[in-house]
């Protein structure tokens, strides 16, 4: 029999972020019963939207025992289950969705071994658990819960994945303070199941309050900005997308540098009729035909295949095009430029 704590989880998680949904499944109390203990599984339900004190959280638990609380709430940042910041001397708690969150905190680390190997497991048949369950005649309806909502939630709180070429990627590391680095989780789970990656692995970013955050913990490495634009350099090379998952809301500012053969949410956007629409895609590419010498080193980088060689000239398709500029680092004659989607035809969600 399923604890009550894991079922009442999964809308606790829902609250925060649907961008991995979770569907109460077998895989899913698999997956959810091997990260949280049920007395952790309770304190995830009891603990409100937003950032919350140990007093707040102890207000919706049976036990009002704030050291001991204090002290599970330790061990789960530990464990990658949630958040914890500091303001004015004060710790402030925030319990974190599945996606950006725990799934990246249980492999940024990049372990090798048993647990490691199991985690990749449970959240692989998980994956393919839920994308059944919403490809079926009767997909679920997402159950969503939390308590003493502390922070303006009447918004929908959405998950956006934004695509940031690279030249805007170095200006924003340059304007960062704190940014960390740890594994890869699309490649490291894929190496753990048997599949690994000839791209580089260690490109996984946190920027801001929350790298502080995870390399404290020990989830990542803090690195400065000029080693931070050299990993990112380093990723442009291997044909590697930069997306980038923020929301204020969320606890997390997270840097991706992923490819679809690896990497769930660029597949996703690669299979979507319509790429550009499918992310927060806010440039495109264009060709300055007169430079361009048909030599079709570009195409094969595109993967979101919004490049074509028609009559001996190279051809972009606008709306494939999601403008991550991985194009451009392999052109010999710079005949390709990133420009400002244009108006009247922005994606729905930027
Ligand atoms: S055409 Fe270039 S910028 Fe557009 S999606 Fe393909 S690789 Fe990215
Ligand atoms: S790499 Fe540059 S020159 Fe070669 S086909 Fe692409 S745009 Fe043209």
């Amino acid at each position: 029999m399923v604890d009550a704590a894991y079922e009442k989880l999964a809308g606790a998680l829902n609250a925060r972020s649907t961008a991995f949904p979770a569907v109460k499944c077998d895989e899913f109390y698999d997956l959810v019963s091997f990260l949280f203990t049920p007395e952790e599984a309770a304190i995830a339900v009891a603990m409100p939207l937003g950032n919350a004190t140990v007093e707040e959280i102890a207000n919706n638990l049976p036990n009002k025992d704030l050291k001991k609380l204090a002290g599970q709430l330790e061990t789960m940042a530990d464990k990658g289950l949630i958040h914890i910041r500091e303001r004015d001397g004060k710790k402030l708690y925030e319990a974190l969705p599945f996606v950006p969150g725990i799934t990246e905190f249980q492999l940024m680390r990049g372990i090798v071994d048993e647990r490691h190997k199991k985690i990749a497991m449970l959240l692989r048949d998980y994956a393919k658990a839920m994308i059944k369950s919403f490809m079926s005649a009767d997909p679920p309806k997402l159950e969503s819960s939390a308590p003493g909502k502390k922070v303006a939630v009447d918004k929908e709180i959405e998950h956006k994945s934004t695509i940031v070429p690279f030249e805007e990627l170095k200006g924003l590391i340059m304007k960062t303070d704190y940014i960390s680095v740890g594994t890869c989780i699309c490649r490291h789970q894929a190496a753990l199941l048997g599949k690994p990656s000839d791209k580089p692995v260690n490109n996984c970013m946190i920027l801001g309050e929350s790298a502080q955050f995870a390399a404290e913990r020990g989830f990542t490495t803090r690195m400065t900005k000029e080693e931070a634009i050299k990993r990112i350099e380093e990723a442009e090379d291997a044909g590697l997308i930069h997306t980038f998952a923020n929301s204020p809301d969320l606890f997390t500012n997270l840097l991706c540098n992923c490819y679809k053969d690896r990497c769930m949410i660029v597949r996703g956007i690669s299979k979507s009729p319509v790429p550009s629409m499918a992310v927060n895609a806010r440039w495109v590419v264009n060709i300055k035909e007169d430079d361009c010498t048909a030599c079709e080193a570009c195409i094969p980088r595109c993967q979101m295949d919004a490049l074509k060689m028609v009559d001996g000239k190279l051809v972009r398709e606008e709306m494939r095009c999601i403008g991550c500029g991985i194009c451009m680092w392999v052109c010999p004659t710079d005949a390709l430029v990133l420009e400002p989607r244009p108006a009247g035809k922005i994606p729905l969600r930027s």
